[in-house]
This record gives structure tokens, C-alpha cells and sequence, in this order.
């Protein structure tokens, strides 16, 4: 009889470990607290917009890497179609320049360099940092667990100009790159950078997979991507149980055995794989008692992802004067705007005229992610409905009003707006402080490696974007089939990746 795996979560990474478990032959069940699959990378629909939730770019989108063939496997390359953009950002305005972060790597240089000749010396660091970035093939096929010291020496030596680069930057992050610029316009454009907190290592990456042509936005979004991922699992025979919230994870003699469902049922099963929110499961289901101490300070200095208001609009009327990009076009505002603890100065707005999917002929989706903090809106929350949707309505007025000053003719198109806050985020997906990608990658969390199981607890696996800092989709989908590998691992089986 086959084996039983349980997983907490569907989500990309619980889809991600539900197919590889079935692919290898396991009897899985997903159990999800809400009422579909997705999690944080989830379309809705308002007044026949449907609005993309997560995805600007799949790293792995073109073919010749092994993040590519991972997608494949989970069966989302077929029959999807891949936008691919010749920008990274669009800043507008900087000190009256407008900013493109191309992706062809010698036309962003030439652009670079005609706004900033002073900066000849660091412009071409940079752009010698994306290429060396972008020739990296460390190998992603297998959990890095997996790997033996011959796999590292070849991995290594094989890319080394890489490894040399990921010492350098993994010690700066965008912010403190910025400094080196002498203009004031590259120097602001890499400050207002989303998230600059981040190591320059990820940066690089996020420009070289884009350099690569492998930073692709597939068409429909979201929904229609994760439609495809839980039709994969399901025509594998994998089941999912929605409304059922993991409330306890039930050990016996120091190994999972199962779990309890919405404070009232039992299941049992052989394995647990969590690919849910780390805090929760770690602190709230399992208890400091089967944890090591470096995953204990872990959660308690790393930093996350901060949580977002999540705007969204939707206006009918085309918008051809923006230039598509993979995260879309920073503008200025007027006045700052306080969003919580956070004040920006500017904001990036993703004008979607490039997926004609998401809304009706001569209408345009906009969304716009703004960092915010999650205790500041659990007060406001606290404090009752009307103060709670008085400071959205606030919100949403000032973005639509930037809208309206720097693209125009928007004020009297406008449909309808969305704003979700952290709390959204927080009730929707348990994601912890609302964060919406898991562990912010700063310099300090490179060096910090989570771990995917515990000495003090057998048959249990964690996923998802809580095991590796700076999440996102691949890390999502590659820790949900590192899950399998170490169930195979430990059941002496041979892991296959696909069922052919
Ligand atoms: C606005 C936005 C833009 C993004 N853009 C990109 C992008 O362009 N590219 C990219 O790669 N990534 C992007 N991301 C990040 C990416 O979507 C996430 O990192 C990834 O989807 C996380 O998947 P996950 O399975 O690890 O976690 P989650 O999506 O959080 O899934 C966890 C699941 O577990 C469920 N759950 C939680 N607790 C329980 C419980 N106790 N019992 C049962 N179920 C439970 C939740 O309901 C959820 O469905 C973006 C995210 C957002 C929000």
C-alpha cells in the first residue's frame, strides 16, 4: 500500500510537493484553510476585470534552465504564453529624467551612461555584474540537502566567476549600492528600487534572469496559472480538502502522525509536509521543543517581506503611453504618501495594457503594491470598520489622484479600486505579519540556511517561501519538491520527476 503524505497548504509550494509526491507514487491529500488553491498567487474578479494578485514574472519562463524544466514538470509551460518585456522598471521623473531599467544590458548601459558620464566607473561594474550573474548554471534540480561534496566541488568550480560575484554583492544591499553613484538620478532610482533593502545579489539575478529572457509574465495572470498547476495535481490523482485548517500537528514518540483539522477531526498519515506559514507551524503547531536553536533565532532576527496594501483599479479606457515593464512604472507623487509607518515618495504602479486577458477590449487593469506594516493596520483594525475602510478610501483616493496627475484621463475611467491591506493578506493566507513572500534577503539572511527538517522530529518537511529567504514562486515550487526528494531519500526509494 502506498505511503501517506499530508500537506498543509495549497499553495505553490503544497501543489509543488502534492504532484512530485504523486509523480513518485505517494497518497497525498492537501489540506487547505481556504476555499481554493493558490494561496498569495491568486487572481479575483471585480466588475469583469480580473485582477492579478501575484505574479509579474516567472523566473524559469524559457527553456535551457533546470528551473524551466521544474515548471514544465508541474505542467505550466504548455499552453500558456509568455510576455516577455524589454524593461525591468520605468521610473518617471526623477529630477525631471526618466529612468528605464532595460533589459538588453548594453542598451541599459548606453542609457546609464548618457545620463550619468560621471558614473562611467560603476556603471560598468554593474552591468559586467549582471553579465557574470546571468552565465551562472548552478545546478537547481535537486534539494541542496541532496547534494554530495563531488556535486558542490563541480557546482563551484564550474561557477566560479558567479560564486565570486554572490561573496562580493551578497554583502550590499541595493541601497547601499546606490551610494556609489555620483548622479542623484541613478542613485535615486536604485534607492525607490522595491524592497532595496535586499542584497544586490538578488537584484542582480532578478536583472540577469531578465537579461536571460527568462523572467517571463504568462498571460491570464495568477488564477489562470495556478488553475493549471491544481489541474496537474488533480489529474495525478492528488486530493484536495478545502476549509480544513491544520490546528495541531500530531506527534507520537517524536514522529508526525498526522493531523488535527479545524479543532475537531483526525487524520493520519505517514509523513507531514508543511507549506504553509513557517511561524504558525513552527511556533503555533509544533513548539520550540523540536526546534534547533539557529531556526529559533532565525525567526526571531530575521527580517520579512513587508506587508502590502495591495491597490488595484480598473479603467476603461486604453493606456498605450506607458511603456510595459516587469514591475511597472515608479511615479512620483506630489506630496508623500504615509502608508502606516512607511512614507513614500514614489510609487510603482503595473499598468497591465500587455495582457489583454484581464479586462475587456479598450479597458486596463492597474495594481500597485506599497509597503506598509502589519501592526499599524491590526490597530486600525482593531479600532472598527469605519476607521479601518476610512484610511483605505484615503489611500485609494491619493493613488488615483497620482494616477490622474501623471497619466491623465483616469478620474472619470476609473470602474472600480481595490485595496487590500495586511490584514487581507494575514486572514487570507496566515502569512505571518501579512508578509507576502516570506523572508526579506537582506545581507544578514544570506548567510542564514533554514532547514527543511528537525533532529527532534521524524517524517516532518517544511516548504514553501518561509525555508528560503527571498521566496517567490521558484523557491516556492523547488522546496515543494525538495520535499519529495527527502521522503524518497529516506524511504531508499529513487525520486523520479516525471511519471514517464
Ligand atoms: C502582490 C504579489 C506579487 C508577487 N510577485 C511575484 C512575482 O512576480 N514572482 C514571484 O516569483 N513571486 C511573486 N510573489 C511571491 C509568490 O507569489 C509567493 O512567494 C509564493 O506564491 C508563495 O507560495 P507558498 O506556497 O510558499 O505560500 P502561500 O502562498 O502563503 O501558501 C500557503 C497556503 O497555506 C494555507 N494555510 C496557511 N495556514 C494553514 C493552516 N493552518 N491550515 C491549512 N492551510 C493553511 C494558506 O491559506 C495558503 O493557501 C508575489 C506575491 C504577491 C503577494
Amino acid at each position: 500500500m502506498s505511503k501517506k503524505i499530508s500537506i498543509i497548504g495549497a499553495g505553490i509550494s503544497g501543489l509543488s510537493a502534492g504532484i512530485f509526491a504523486r509523480i513518485n507514487g505517494f497518497d497525498t491529500t492537501i489540506y487547505e484553510m481556504g476555499q481554493k488553491a493558490g494561496g498569495v498567487c491568486s487572481s479575483w474578479d471585480r466588475q469583469g476585470y480580473s485582477v492579478n494578485g501575484s505574479i509579474h514574472w516567472l523566473v524559469g519562463s524559457a527553456p535551457g534552465t533546470d528551473l524551466y524544466d521544474l515548471w514544465h514538470q508541474l505542467g505550466v509551460i504548455e499552453d500558456n504564453t509568455f510576455h516577455n518585456h524589454n524593461s525591468f522598471i520605468e521610473y518617471k521623473n526623477i529630477k525631471g529624467q526618466d529612468v528605464h531599467f532595460y533589459t538588453d544590458t548594453q542598451k541599459l548601459k548606453k542609457h546609464f551612461l548618457d545620463i550619468a558620464p560621471e558614473d562611467e566607473k560603476i556603471i560598468h561594474e554593474f552591468i559586467q555584474a549582471i553579465e557574470t550573474v546571468a552565465k551562472n548554471s548552478f545546478p537547481m534540480d535537486k534539494a541542496f540537502e541532496l547534494l554530495n561534496p563531488w556535486d558542490w566541488t563541480k557546482a563551484l568550480l564550474s561557477n566560479l566567476p558567479f560564486v565570486l560575484a554572490v561573496e562580493k554583492y551578497n554583502q550590499l544591499s541595493i541601497k547601499d549600492f546606490a551610494q556609489y553613484f555620483k548622479s542623484f538620478v541613478l542613485k535615486s532610482a536604485f534607492e525607490n528600487f522595491w524592497a532595496s533593502e535586499m542584497s544586490m545579489t538578488f537584484f542582480l539575478m532578478q536583472l540577469a534572469y531578465a537579461r536571460k529572457g527568462t523572467a517571463g509574465y504568462p498571460l491570464g495572470g495568477s488564477g489562470k496559472f495556478v488553475e493549471k498547476l491544481e489541474k496537474r495535481y488533480r489529474d495525478l490523482g492528488g486530493k484536495i480538502s478545502f476549509g480544513k485548517k491544520v490546528t495541531d500537528i500530531i506527534i507520537e514518540n517524536q514522529s508526525t502522525v498526522g493531523l488535527e483539522l479545524n479543532n475537531t477531526e483526525q487524520v493520519k498519515s505517514d509523513y507531514v509536509i508543511s507549506a504553509a506559514d513557517g511561524h504558525t507551524v513552527l511556533f503555533e503547531l509544533l513548539g520550540e521543543e523540536y526546534l534547533d536553536d539557529n531556526t529559533i533565532e532565525a525567526y526571531q532576527s530575521l527580517k520579512t517581506f513587508p506587508s502590502l496594501i495591495y491597490f488595484s483599479a480598473g479603467v476603461s479606457r486604453e493606456i498605450n503611453e506607458v511603456n510595459p515593464s516587469i514591475v511597472g512604472i515608479n511615479l512620483p507623487l506630489d506630496e508623500p504618501l504615509e502608508v502606516g509607518n512607511y512614507k513614500h515618495e514614489r510609487i510603482t504602479f503595473q499598468v497591465y495594457n500587455f495582457d489583454p486577458t484581464l479586462a475587456e477590449k479598450g479597458k486596463t487593469l492597474i495594481s500597485a503594491m506599497i509597503d506598509t506594516d502589519y501592526p499599524f493596520w491590526k490597530s486600525l483594525h482593531d479600532q472598527g470598520e469605519t476607521v479601518y475602510r476610512a484610511e483605505r478610501q484615503r489611500i485609494s483616493n491619493a493613488l488615483v489622484e497620482t494616477l490622474e496627475k501623471q497619466l491623465g484621463n483616469i478620474k472619470n475611467h476609473i470602474e472600480f479600486t481595490d485595496t487590500a491591506t495586511p490584514i487581507t493578506y494575514k486572514n487570507w493566507t496566515g502569512n505571518h505579519n501579512g508578509s507576502y513572500e516570506g523572508w526579506l534577503p537582506t545581507p544578514e539572511a544570506t548567510k542564514i540556511k533554514l532547514p527543511k527538517q528537525f533532529k527532534k522530529l521524524d517524517n516532518f518537511y517544511m516548504a514553501g517561501h518561509w525555508v528560503t529567504p527571498g521566496g517567490g514562486m521558484p523557491p516556492a515550487a523547488y522546496s515543494g519538491r525538495d520535499a519529495i526528494q527527502l521522503i524518497c531519500r529516506d524511504e531508499k526509494v529513487h525520486f523520479k520527476s516525471s511519471e514517464l
